[in-house]
């Protein structure tokens, strides 16, 4: 079930584990103009699940950073705005919790008593990202799990073997099977920790998002989040994955480069320069002028988009 509500709602949900730099906010600057240009809402979410990565003052500095900008958002954020919000992955662990339960009864789930040694010890890396596929070790055998009382678990979802197809605005259409791919990918962490793929279905669902828009690094996610999306009996939202900016060797930018993190940049630029810029790598002008993000609402299109995987800086 595509979600096709003429509603448009699009996010930003940025990890608050550091600094933004030109990649992030060029993926929020997309995000916001999908909303903006059809008169939609665009929501923050902040999405804190990593305890020992995540900090509330990082957070504080992203709103501050994209309110300095002028991408305002309509919900969400740190206080949240209007009547909803805030939205901090760290205060919805309930709906997780509900959406957990909901997969457990329906028999989608086993207990997982591995530990990371365990399973890097079982399999080689998969080729091509690295991911590590879960041999199974403790997947039920006959309906009947393994018990191990001296530790608590993870719960790990019983993929069924399916292929799962999906769009994307820009990649077109693509399909993955899930046995080989992802496996039995983990939905709790035996710490009690949230994964990522099961609590960005349930908020971007419960948030009533129609359009997910974020860096092609995490195309190759619509395919588990899809997956579990329709378990549940939610709306799968449409996807744009935009290009990643890169440094000029070709990496993805991180906090290594220095010159492109906001610090640096709001100590050397107008927000209008820096809009402009992004402007241009987005291909909406020809070379960068200074522009304000209400001045691009009107020419934006996603057609304009590069057709890439990485916007390299510098070149
Ligand atoms: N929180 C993720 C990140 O900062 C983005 C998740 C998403 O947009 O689905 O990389």
């Amino acid at each position: 079930m595509i979600n096709t509500s003429s509603h448009i709602v699009s996010r930003f949900a940025p990890s608050p584990t550091g600094r933004m730099h030109m990649g992030n906010i060029f993926t929020a600057l997309i995000s916001w103009l999908v909303a903006r240009k059809n008169g939609g809402r665009w929501l923050l979410r902040i999405e804190d699940l990593d305890p020992q990565r995540s900090r509330l003052e990082y957070a504080k500095i992203i709103e501050d950073d994209l309110n300095w900008l002028g991408l305002d958002w309509d919900e969400g954020g740190i206080e949240g705005k209007g009547d909803n919000g805030p939205y901090l992955q760290s205060l919805r662990q309930d709906f997780y919790e509900a959406a957990l339960s909901s997969l457990q009864s329906a028999d989608y789930t086993y207990p997982c008593y591995c530990t990371k040694a365990d399973i890097a010890a079982t399999q080689a890396p998969h080729a091509s990202d690295g991911r590590i596929i879960y041999p199974g070790t403790c997947r039920p055998v006959n309906g009947k799990s393994s018990g191990n009382t001296q530790r608590s678990p993870a719960v790990r979802l019983l993929m069924p073997e399916c292929c799962v197809e999906f769009e994307d605005m820009i990649a077109g259409k693509l399909h993955t099977d899930m046995a080989v791919e992802w496996g039995d990918i983990v939905l709790r962490r035996a710490d009690g920790a949230w994964a990522y793929q099961l609590a960005v279905v349930v908020d971007d669902a419960a948030m009533k998002v129609t359009d997910v828009v974020r860096g092609c690094d995490l195309l190759g996610s619509c395919a588990p989040q899809s997956l579990i999306a329709q378990l549940l009996g939610l709306p799968v939202p449409r996807y744009l994955h935009v290009p990643l900016i890169c440094n000029e060797a070709g990496v993805r930018l991180s906090k290594r480069d220095r010159a492109l993190a906001m610090d640096s940049l709001r100590a050397k630029y107008s927000p209008r320069e820096i809009i402009g810029q992004l402007a241009s790598l987005a291909g909406l002008v020809d070379s960068p002028v200074s522009l304000s993000p209400d001045e691009l609402v009107g020419i934006f299109e996603v057609s304009s988009l590069p057709k890439k995987e990485k916007i390299l800086l510098g070149k």
